[in-house]
Parts: structure tokens; sequence; C-alpha cells
């Protein structure tokens, strides 16, 4: 992939596209009363996450969840000029996201036998079970390797007690990426153990937090919870450098080739400054508007540039030059999703507080926003500790670090 220079689509691409396109207005065709897109997770109905969920296993059947994948493990085998053309498509489709925690392959992929390899990718990659991924605990969020919940070995299982918190969304995930310590007498690090576990285990709770976002995260405990030895991935005292890889893909390592983060907001935000009347005139036209707008659109470009360079050194034989790149571009997005959210603060004052349905500017996404905006911090780890991870790649820490082994294919 030529991601600088690339005007226009091969004939391959535009082949391609065509039949992607022809497909996807094929099936996204949906009921009326399904066709909003809810501003957050919690407000999506059942009916139409069951939707969501049979769409991405048709999609999922075609190898174009997951396109880059070999079949065998669910994927289209297609080359990543085929890959961009299926994220743009399905991104312009408007397909409402769920929470699917797919960085579980890229790990099981690097850490898992061949069996587990067999069994589990193929279903992950055609969309066919939802994981959420649990390793935050009370008291281990930044700390990952702080964990209290422990997997004690038992014959053939582990007995897993403890708990974990801000996990997944609203509904029922058909499996657990989750952590425990295998050995309490061993070190930190050397300790944990990566497991993949049916969520539905005898022992296994759930609860809903209430959060400043609507997005349904999960309190979930562990009450003697028989898992399968056959479930742990990666050897049982080898879990840190398991979920480092996860956490490497989510910081963003394999790179992004969608849009560009805070681009709904700041088209609503466009759009608004646009039809919105002050003193007489257009917000548009006021000079502070535009540069604020400016800047962050010229933001928004630079992060879907970064997204675009680490798909590309990813996948063309270049990821052994990756170190600091993943975190780069999870602190930047991070960052950037906050500026965003002070800038619609700045434009729409006091309307970006307003939810009621009558009075509410852009249908309620400013107000949305500005509670997304500060939430955005924490997701895979805080700005603070994507800083830590950027110095330690360049070698300007107490300890220097390399980058976990990735892969998504
Ligand atoms: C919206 C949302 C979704 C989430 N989804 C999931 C999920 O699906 N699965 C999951 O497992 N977890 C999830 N999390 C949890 C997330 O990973 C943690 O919130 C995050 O790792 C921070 O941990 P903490 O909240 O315990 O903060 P703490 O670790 O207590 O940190 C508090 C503050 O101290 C700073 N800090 C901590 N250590 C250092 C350090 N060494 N140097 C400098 N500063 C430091 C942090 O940056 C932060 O500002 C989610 C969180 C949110 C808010």
């Amino acid at each position: 992939m030529d991601f600088v220079t690339r005007v226009a689509d091969t004939p391959e691409q535009a082949k391609f596209r065509a039949e992607v396109s022809a497909w996807l207005a094929e099936n996204t065709k949906r009921p009326e009363h399904l066709q909003k897109e809810p501003r957050e997770l919690a407000e999506m109905t059942p009916e139409l996450f069951e939707w969501v969920k049979q769409f991405r296993r048709r999609l999922g059947a075609k190898g174009w969840l997951a396109p880059l994948w070999p079949k065998e493990y669910g994927g289209g085998a297609l080359s990543t000029e085929l890959t961009q053309v299926i994220t743009e498509e399905v991104g312009r489709a408007g397909v409402p996201r769920i929470y699917d925690n797919r960085f579980v392959a890229p790990s099981m992929m690097v850490w898992g036998t061949e069996e587990q390899k067999r069994h589990f990718l193929p279903q992950i990659n055609r969309g066919e079970v939802l994981t959420f991924q649990a390793f935050t605990e009370p008291e281990a969020g930044s700390d990952a390797a702080g964990i209290k919940t422990t997997a004690i070995r038992d014959g053939d299982h582990y007995i897993v007690n403890g708990s974990k918190v801000f996990i997944g969304g609203p509904f029922m995930p058909d499996y657990l990426w989750t952590t425990a310590v295998t050995d309490p007498s061993a070190p930190r690090h050397r300790n944990m153990g990566c497991f993949y576990i049916p969520a539905t285990l005898p022992g296994i709770s759930y609860t809903t937090m209430e959060l400043i976002v609507n997005i349904g995260k999960r309190f979930i405990f562990f009450d003697n919870v028989r898992v399968p030895a056959a479930n742990l991935v990666g050897g049982d005292r080898n879990g840190w450098r398991v979920t480092q890889t996860s956490l490497e893909i989510e910081h963003g390592a394999g790179g992004n080739i969608g849009e560009g983060g805070g681009r709904s907001v700041l088209r609503e935000l466009i759009r608004y400054t646009r039809e919105t009347q002050h003193d007489g005139a257009a917000l548009s036209k006021d000079p502070n508007v535009q540069r604020l707008l400016v800047q962050s659109y010229i933001d928004s470009h630079v992060l879907r540039l970064i997204g675009l360079r680490n798909f590309w050194m990813f996948n063309n034989k270049d990821k052994a030059r990756s170190t600091f790149h993943g975190s780069q571009s999870s602190l930047l997005r991070k960052t950037q999703t906050m500026a965003v959210g002070n800038v619609v603060m700045e434009v729409a004052g006091p309307y970006a507080l307003i939810s009621d349905e009558k009075l509410a500017p852009a249908d309620g996404e400013f107000e949305s926003n500005q509670r997304q905006s500060i939430t955005a911090h924490h997701p895979g780890g805080t700005t603070e500790i994507q800083r830590l991870i950027i110095a330690r790649r360049l070698g300007l820490s107490r300890t220097a670090e390399e980058a976990a082994p990735a892969t998504v294919a």
C-alpha cells in the first residue's frame, strides 16, 4: 500500500469496491425503526444489537471481518489494498458498532497452540462470538500486573476467584479474555496467566456500572469458577507477555485505516456553525471559531495519517522498526478526542451541555461528546501510561523496552 500518493483506486481496487459496495447495499437494509444509530452503546435496543450481530456474521462468513487473516483462521486472505477498500466501504455504510474485543485474536495467533488457534480464531474472525477484554481490577488499572484475581490449578482445571471492573458493554459476551495470578509466590509479571473462558461458566456474575458515559460497563465477579486448563493461552506464568500483545494492538501498532478521531462530531460542529447565527452572522464566520475548527480538522488528519502509517509498517515487513508507534497513535487519539471536547464546549457554549430532545443541537451529540471525551483518557491505558511506554521504547526511561510481539494474520 502506498498511503501517501494513492489518490485513485487501481483497476483491481475499483472492481472490488463495486463488489463490496453492492453487497453492503443489500446487506445493510433494515427496518425503519432500526435505522437510527444510538449515540451511546447502552441506548441500543436488543433488536438492533441482534441485527448488528447478524450483519457481522454475514460479513465474517465472506472473510471481510478479518480480511487480512488466513482462511483457515476465519479470514479473507486478502491484500492490504483490498482490506483498505473493505474498511472504507464498511465505514461509509454506517453500521452501528458494538463492543467486541478482537485484540484477543492477535494474542492467540502469537501465543496459542495450533489446536487453540484452529478452534478459537475462526469463531472470533467470523464474528460468531463476542469477547470482553477483562484485565482491569479495582486495584489494578494502569498497573495491570497488580491484579489480585487468582487461578489456582486443580487437576485439569483452574479455580478462579476475584473481580474485574470497567469491562465490556451492555450485552452478554460469549467469552472473556482475562488475567489471573496462577502462582501467588512468583515475582510480579511472572506470576500470571491469560485465559479465554466461556462467559457463562457457573460462578461468573455481572453487574452494570453507573458511569458518566452510558456504555454499560460491567463489574465481573468470579466465585470459584472452574476453568478448563485448555483455556489458558501462552503458558501459566506467561500471562503478562500475552496481555502485552493484546495491548500493543489496542494501542494502535497494527494501524488504523478508518477515519481519524472525532471526525463525526467535528462534521456536526461545522454544520452547526454554518446554521447558527451569532451577532447577525453565521458562527462559522467568527475568526476564533474558524481557528479552532481548522486546527481540529488538521489534527484529525494527522491522526489518520499516523493510523495509515502504522498499518503500512505493520503489514509491509517494517514491523521490526515498530517501537513507540502504537502508543504514539493511542496518545494522539486520546489527547485529540479530549481537545475536540474542549472545542465543542468553546464553540457551542452552554448548548454543549443540553441533552433535551427538543433543544439540544446536533441531536444531543455535543452533550454526549462532552461526557465521552473525558473518559477517552482511560481505555487501554491512560495518556500518562502511553507517554511512559513511548519513553521506554525510546530508551529515555529507567527501563528500556521493546514492542511486544504481535501479528494480525
Ligand atoms: C470508558 C472505559 C472503558 C474501559 N474499558 C475497559 C475494558 O473493556 N476492559 C478492561 O480491562 N478495562 C477497561 N477500562 C479500564 C481502563 O483500562 C483503566 O481505567 C485504565 O487502565 C486506568 O486505570 P484506573 O482507572 O484504575 O486508573 P489508575 O491506574 O488508578 O490511574 C489514576 C491516574 O494516575 C495516573 N497514573 C497511574 N500510574 C501512573 C504512572 N506510573 N505514571 C504516571 N501516571 C500514572 C493515570 O494516568 C491516571 O491519570 C475502561 C475504562 C474506561 C473509563
